[in-house]
């Protein structure tokens, strides 16, 4: 039996202070991975650097020359966390079965790589790492990161709750993630809709080893917000509702006023100069709101997302993925189907 190909991929922005312990805490983990023959001797260790301006990529570079397991990319400026980690997984997965993304500062526990590997051996094509609790975190990122997970829930957004992006992808995952060709990629929101097997698994978060936070809280904001605005449609939605209502209510009002006037308790233009307020202010909105339903739906179409994911096509053999996990695949499915068309015949 062979053993799977795993490359774990590291995004790092100016990470000098935590770099030479994280190195060296996933190559023991790889190399004891590789003794207990569960991934392949070919597995690596790619770090991306995301146009650090410290010494983070001499530091990639030189582990690179030194070590058979750590491999290096450099991106040509800073892209951020997710284009950063989108970069690894494409050019990691083009050399591996599977591919684990986790971030530099190790917060997050990397002996649960090793049930990663064994959940995917048994036919998961995503794993995810799921944190027991935040006690680690200081009470403001607590909260502000539990109230994120919350409103984009309401928003219809499906999110893994408690995940950040320490996750396990098989190769045909990360080449469906491929398809997706929008320009701003919300990981945690898109890999769900990839569908396929998933599980999870949970761990203890640390905190930071060393260095400081890449997220300060306006990236944190930006990073929710751009949640929320590339997979959910309610703000606009919002919009339309808020028009009907004070449509609806300028009717109402408009009753309440015209009685008054014929009740003689009003100035003179009053009644009609109050309804019409309402009444345009409601029409306005409900206007706009039905065009940025339209808008909605533009740029639904300009993300090109695709319409549907293959799992299994039983009359065309499945691209092979994993060796093991195809195995158990192809048994449970093609004998199943096999043994059908021999029953019956
Ligand atoms: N990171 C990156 N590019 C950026 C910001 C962050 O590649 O522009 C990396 C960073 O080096 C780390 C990961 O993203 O490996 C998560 O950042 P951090 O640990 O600072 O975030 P936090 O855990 O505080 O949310
Ligand atoms: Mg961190």
């Amino acid at each position: 039996m062979m053993e799977p190909v795993l490359t774990i991929v590291v995004p790092c922005y100016n990470e000098e202070e935590v770099l030479p312990d994280t190195i060296d805490q996933l190559q023991w983990l790889l190399k004891d991975l590789i003794n207990e023959a569960l991934v392949s001797k070919q597995s690596k260790i790619l770090l991306v650097d995301d146009g650090s301006k410290d010494r983070t990529w001499e530091l990639i570079y030189k582990e690179g020359l030194r070590s058979d397991y750590v491999r290096g990319l450099k991106l040509s400026r800073n892209v951020g966390h997710q284009n950063a980690l989108l970069a690894g997984l494409f050019a990691a997965n083009e050399l591996s079965d599977c591919v684990v993304s986790i971030d530099a500062d190790l917060q997050d526990d990397i002996q649960v790589i090793r049930e990663f590997i064994n959940k995917f051996q048994k036919g998961t094509d995503i794993v995810y790492g799921v944190r027991k609790g935040r006690d680690s975190d200081t009470f403001f990122k607590r909260s502000t990161a539990q109230g994120f997970y919350k409103l984009m829930k309401k928003m219809g957004v499906d999110l893994v709750y408690n995940h950040a992006d320490f996750r396990l992808m098989s190769k045909r995952a990360i080449e469906e993630l491929e398809r997706f060709k929008e320009v701003n990629m919300f990981l945690r929101g898109i890999v769900p809709l990839l569908g396929f097997k998933s599980d999870v698994v949970y761990y203890n978060r640390l905190e930071r080893q060393a260095g400081e936070t890449k997220y300060p809280f306006k990236k944190m904001l930006g990073f929710a917000f751009d949640g929320i605005t590339s997979f959910s449609v309610s703000p606009i939605r919002f919009v339309l509702l808020i028009g009907f209502i004070s449509f609806f209510m300028s009717l109402l009002f408009g009753g309440y006023f015209l009685t008054l006037k014929f009740f003689g308790h009003t100035t003179m233009g009053w009644t009609s100069l109050i309804t019409s307020i309402w009444l345009i202010g409601g029409l306005q909105l409900i206007a706009i709101g039905l065009i940025g339903e339209y808008v909605g739906k533009i740029y639904k179409e300009a993300k090109q997302r695709p319409k549907y994911i293959v799992d299994i096509d039983s009359f065309n053999l499945p691209k092979p993925r994993h060796h093991l996990v195809n195995q158990t695949k192809e048994d449970e499915v093609f004998n199943l189907d096999f043994r059908k068309v021999s029953d019956t015949n």
